[in-house]
């Protein structure tokens, strides 16, 4: 991998800054995870997948990440869909903290280093309570504790809000009649009849959202990380309350260095979410498309735009990826010791270009802009038999580290190559004819070989099928 220095887009400085993290190769990263009351859908996967690649590559960097994500598993809305339900509240969050982690696994992501549930930090969260009351920044109110916005001195300073504007892109407010300013936040939920507490010297009840956060990075991170991520419905106001508790309570700032925010993934333009109710879940998904179409479909893009979900656009990514198969399978036949004069050059120069777009913001549109280009100039020598063995085996390495941080290829579909047991039985037939020169049985079982919607091309080192 090159090591160029690596810029990232930062909603806190708002520009594109380097990666330097606190201490020497060490990164600690914390990413919002999904509060647990509805099956994930697509829209989750747009964020988690493109944390999952940025993780791997910056593991392929050398630098030492721990990747830490929390669960969302007790909430008003977790509360009230149990209600709705007839069921406990905590088995419902249970049982689709179960269904998240079987579908996180199903996506290929296994770049987190730890889920942290909520339920599990009470004590910590109880704690930053009780040195935000000590330091006068907490207030109590008949429902709950409440944070003073207008004491915090820097409030606003990643969102760029004062006040409560428009809700859209806004999630979760916490109302309450009595609030000295409308955008302060809940620190702790005080007992109700009926849903889950826990003792506090306050008061029992339960936390507030923005707490959870702070409790569980205080607890892995301190007061100070490097990378904090999430979808950019999060900046406010989950985030902005974030860095408002924490530096509040440590005194020590940024909390966090860089702030990353994935853009939406919309459907006819508009937010996918639960609320909504124009999801598409991952289960759904994953019966129409594969893990590898939708990782690709998402990192392909770049990271802080928005994609939009449509039928045609997974037309494209689909053949966008049988382009990269057919490639593979082709380099993979080769046996000829051809010494190709380009064919080495193009592939330095594929690499420098691919990993310099990534170095710039993770520009992965640039990097596979870069991919697919050099796909067309070595199926071009291809064509002419120029790649030798040596060359095909370095080109499909690179093929492979790309792999380790997208996870785009499914090389053990490669290896079996997908291709029907009596379609392979027909190439080997035909090959036989080939070598005798029985050109007529041979064509007679190549429209055979169509029939199953294969093509063949008969190249110096023998056939390679193609879908058609
Ligand atoms: P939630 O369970 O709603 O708190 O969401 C969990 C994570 O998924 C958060 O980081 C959200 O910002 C992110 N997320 C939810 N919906 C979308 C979407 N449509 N596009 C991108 N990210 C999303």
């Amino acid at each position: 991998m090159i090591n160029k220095k690596m810029v990232i887009y930062n909603t806190l400085s708002k520009k594109k800054d380097v990666i330097k993290p606190i201490k020497g190769k060490k990164i600690n990263l914390f990413v919002c995870g999904p509060t647990v009351y509805d099956f994930s859908h697509i829209g989750h996967a747009r964020t988690y997948v493109f944390f999952d690649a940025f993780v791997r590559y910056l593991r392929g960097r050398g630098f030492t990440v721990f990747y830490l994500q929390n669960i969302t598993d007790i909430d008003d809305r977790i509360i009230q869909r149990a209600r709705e339900k007839g069921v406990p509240i905590k088995d419902l969050a249970d049982a689709f903290t179960k269904e998240y982690l079987k579908n996180m696994k199903a996506l290929g992501i296994t770049s987190v280093n730890k889920y942290a549930k909520a339920t599990d930090y009470i004590k910590e969260i109880i704690s930053q309570i009780q040195r935000l009351q000590k330091k006068r920044y907490a207030y109590s109110l008949d429902d709950g504790i409440y944070f003073d916005i207008l004491k915090f001195k820097n409030y606003g300073k990643l969102s760029g809000r004062t006040v409560l504007e428009s809700e859209d892109s806004v999630s979760r407010i916490d109302y309450s009649k009595n609030k000295r300013n409308r955008g302060d936040f809940c620190l702790w939920k005080f007992k109700v009849e009926g849903e889950p507490f826990w003792p506090a010297p306050f008061g029992a009840g339960r936390p507030g959202w923005h707490t959870e956060d702070t409790a569980i990075t205080e607890t892995f991170f301190g007061a100070q990380y490097d990378i904090h991520g999430g979808g950019r419905d999060l900046i406010f106001p989950h985030h902005e309350a974030e860095i408002t508790q924490m530096e509040a309570i440590s005194g020590k700032k940024p909390m966090a260095r860089y702030w990353m925010h994935t853009g939406f993934l919309t459907m006819d333009e508009q937010k996918m979410s639960k609320s909504l109710g124009n999801f598409i879940v991952i289960d759904d998904f994953l019966k129409r498309y594969s893990p590898q179409q939708l990782r690709f479909w998402i990192t392909k893009n770049l990271w802080h735009s928005p994609i939009d979900y449509s039928e045609s656009v997974m037309i494209e990514v689909k053949m966008s990826l049988e382009k990269i198969e057919e490639f593979l399978r082709k380099l993979k036949v080769i046996k000829s010791k051809v010494r190709g004069v380009t064919d080495g050059k193009l592939l330095k120069t594929a690499k420098d270009d691919f990993y310099t777009a990534l170095a710039d913001d993770f520009n992965t549109p640039k990097a596979f802009a870069v991919i697919f280009e050099f796909i067309k100039e070595i199926n071009k020598l291809l064509d002419q038999n120029l790649v030798g063995k040596k060359a095909a085996k370095d080109i499909s390495a690179f093929f492979v580290e790309i792999n380790t941080m997208f996870d785009i290829i499914d090389f053990k579909k490669l290896k079996t190559s997908n291709v029907p047991h009596e379609v392979s039985e027909l190439v080997k037939t035909r090959e036989q004819y080939r070598k005798v020169q029985n050109w007529e049985k041979s064509d007679e079982i190549r429209h055979e070989i169509e029939k199953y919607g294969f093509s063949v091309d008969d190249t110096k080192d023998g056939t390679v099928l193609k879908k058609m």
